[in-house]
């Protein structure tokens, strides 16, 4: 994938066949009419008369950076599956830390996908992550239980529901209560799903909501009901705790959004025929990415 776009010409002629079809046209007046200009990877526009590129209108536009540095990001953003910090990604791409941290900023944005409703069998299940990462014993204490200790006040609570063999959403929350959790929680799960979730008291009262609620007790050790647990999402936390361990000293709410949205994106399309790295330029060619 890197050997494929390593040149401007490469990445502009993907782009051109992406957003065009191999048609260019005017962004400007929407004509189809236009002759390519001897300067490089630009069209004259015969109805308006002015001079494009594929990449007018669009996030690369507004960057100085050269194309193939975004699609290099994209790449290693991609091929990092639990994540790569901006430092790394500076030094691989050999921009600035501050151009690095730009390029994952705007790409994991791209990745946001929150358009679906859950459905079916759905673990809901907390976490706290962030905090002091210099008390690796205190995190492993904390994920074993769910009782708010002192010292938390610094972690940020991450909310996950996960379908099972299905997609994930994962959300940072203001705090772990039910009054914040079960608004969301029925914004996003379909009403005739079986929901399953431990004894923590921000899920109670679901129930009358959803056509099972399934309460596993975890504080007496009750991992599974029958077939119905959240081990799914444990899993997931305890990945997301090792990546963030391994590449943030702290992580501020929005960014730990981002950083969740990435993960996400990977997990949701996984299995997906076209590739991520296709999904992904699709959306960084929309228009709502452009001025950003
Ligand atoms: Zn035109």
């Amino acid at each position: 994938m890197v050997q494929k776009y390593n040149t401007k010409g490469k990445c502009i002629a993907y782009l051109e066949q992406k957003r065009w079809s191999g048609l260019p046209i005017c962004p400007y007046c929407g004509s189809a009419k236009s002759s390519k200009k001897t300067q490089e990877f630009r069209y004259t526009c015969h109805n308006c008369g002015r001079s494009y590129s594929v990449l007018v209108g669009t996030i690369f536009e507004a960057t100085k950076l050269p194309i193939n540095k975004w699609f290099l990001a994209i790449c290693l953003i991609l091929n990092a599956k639990k994540g790569i910090s901006s430092l790394q990604l500076a030094r691989d791409l050999h921009v600035n830390k501050n151009t690095a941290w730009y390029l994952q900023k705007r790409i994991r944005r791209a990745m946001q996908d929150d358009d679906y409703i859950l459905k079916g069998i759905v673990e809901i299940d907390e976490t706290y992550v962030g905090g002091s990462m210099s008390n690796k014993h205190y995190i492993t204490k904390v994920e074993s239980g769910k009782n708010y200790k002192a010292g938390m006040e610094h972690m940020i609570p991450v909310l996950g529901m996960i379908e099972r063999k299905g997609k994930i959403i994962l959300k940072v929350i203001e705090k772990a209560y039910g009054q914040e959790i079960k608004p969301f929680v029925k914004s996003k799960v379909a009403p005739e799903s079986t929901i399953i979730t431990d004894g923590f008291g921000g899920y109670f009262g679901l129930d009358s909501h959803f056509e099972r609620h399934i309460i596993l007790n975890h504080s007496q050790n009750q991992r599974n009901i029958n077939q119905f647990n959240t081990s799914t999402l444990e899993g997931f936390w305890t990945l997301l705790k090792r990546s963030i361990i391994g590449q943030y000293h702290k992580i501020s709410k929005e960014h730990l959004q981002e950083y969740l949205n990435e993960l996400a994106f990977k997990y949701n399309n996984k299995d997906k025929s076209i590739s991520t790295f296709n999904l992904l330029l699709n959306n960084l060619l929309q228009p709502k990415y452009a001025n950003s």
